[in-house]
């Protein structure tokens, strides 16, 4: 079967014709596949939605319990039929229960992989090669600049921060699923144990990420009734990026600004987001972990999604592998 035959994009998403399903549709449709909770991948209003349980959990906290007609749990590694499609979801190390999603018919196998990254993430099950015919990577960060640094040396710089400015609070803006809690077990993981703060709106994520066994330590609401400012000192408060802008950053002593996000790589970038403290930490693959997943997958055929698409499809051209940009439109990188 040609692989366009069993894979294509239409404006909803990419959709599986001998399937009768779409894998991380855009708008309501009656049956979607999809790869993790964020907004841009998961939406509210599908008939019937087939994710990993984790993913259905996170779908439940964000959109309410009746976000879709009917669910049904994929567990990572069982294969299922539908309509004579074979689907296999595998594990994509983006976000908690985040799944690359694999169709196979008439002999062709092609893996759709969602958001993914390589590096070792204790809030995320581990990225998982598959062997295929054609791979669709996304290509949030695909240039050669983007080159994440180990996030123990980001989250080093956070900590010596804290001990030259212990009067100051520091801020840390993290998107609300993946990069929050992974920013804490990170603070955790580098022996840091005093309370965290943390803004309302991750509240509930947090929750789910400690009721799935991912210890994330003391962590407390980051509200100041009935105490002040100053019992913030050299506190760490992490919040949602969209947090920072307005009023609820004032009630903290001379906040110093910390945003995780791969674009940190740009200096530009942090400055005009007043960023004072910029965290190069990326839920995404970076300019090398995308090279070597394409090289792993064995794949004769690259579908690149989202992203900067040209020099990806460019270095692929090189190598003698197939590649094109299938301009799928509405993914922003909630979780960058
Ligand atoms: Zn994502």
């Amino acid at each position: 079967m040609r692989p366009r035959d069993l894979l294509c994009p239409k404006p909803a998403g990419l959709y599986c014709p001998p399937g009768d399903f779409y894998i991380d549709p855009v708008r309501p449709v009656p049956r979607a596949l999809v790869t993790h909770g964020h907004s841009d991948h998961a939406r509210s209003g599908h008939g019937a939605v087939l994710a990993t349980r984790r993913t259905l959990d996170i779908m439940g906290l964000r959109y309410g319990e009746d976000f879709a007609g009917s669910t049904q749990a994929a567990a990572f590694g069982e294969t299922m039929d539908i309509n004579g499609v074979a689907v296999t979801f595998h594990p994509a190390g983006h976000v908690l229960g985040s799944a690359q999603i694999c169709v196979e018919h008439g002999g062709t196998r092609i893996v759709a992989s969602g958001d993914y990254k390589r590096r070792p993430d204790a809030t995320s099950e581990p990225f998982e090669p598959v062997r295929c015919d054609v791979f669709i990577t996304e290509a949030t960060f695909g240039l050669p600049v983007f080159r994440h640094p180990p996030d123990t040396h980001e989250i080093g710089k956070l900590l010596r921060s804290i001990e030259q400015f212990p009067e100051r609070a520091h801020l840390v803006g993290a998107y609300a699923l993946g990069k929050a809690q992974r920013v804490i077990r990170l603070i955790r993981d580098s022996g840091y144990s005093k309370p965290v703060y943390i803004h309302g709106a991750l509240a509930k994520l947090c929750d789910y990420y400690s009721s799935e066994g991912i210890d994330l330590g003391d962590l407390r609401p980051a509200t100041v009734e009935g105490g002040s400012k100053g019992d913030f000192a050299g506190a760490i408060v992490v919040g949602p990026p969209s947090a920072f802008a307005d009023r609820w950053a004032r009630r903290f002593p001379d906040p110093i600004s910390c945003f995780a996000s791969g674009w940190m790589r740009i200096r530009q970038r942090a400055k005009q987001g007043g960023v004072e403290l910029p965290l190069i930490i990326s839920d995404h693959s970076d300019w090398d972990e995308l090279l070597e997943t394409i090289v792993e997958t064995g794949a004769g055929e690259i579908w690149v999604t989202h992203g900067r698409e040209e020099a990806l499809v460019r270095w692929c051209e090189l190598q003698g592998i197939a590649a094109k940009a299938l301009h799928l439109v509405g993914y922003e990188d909630e979780g960058d």
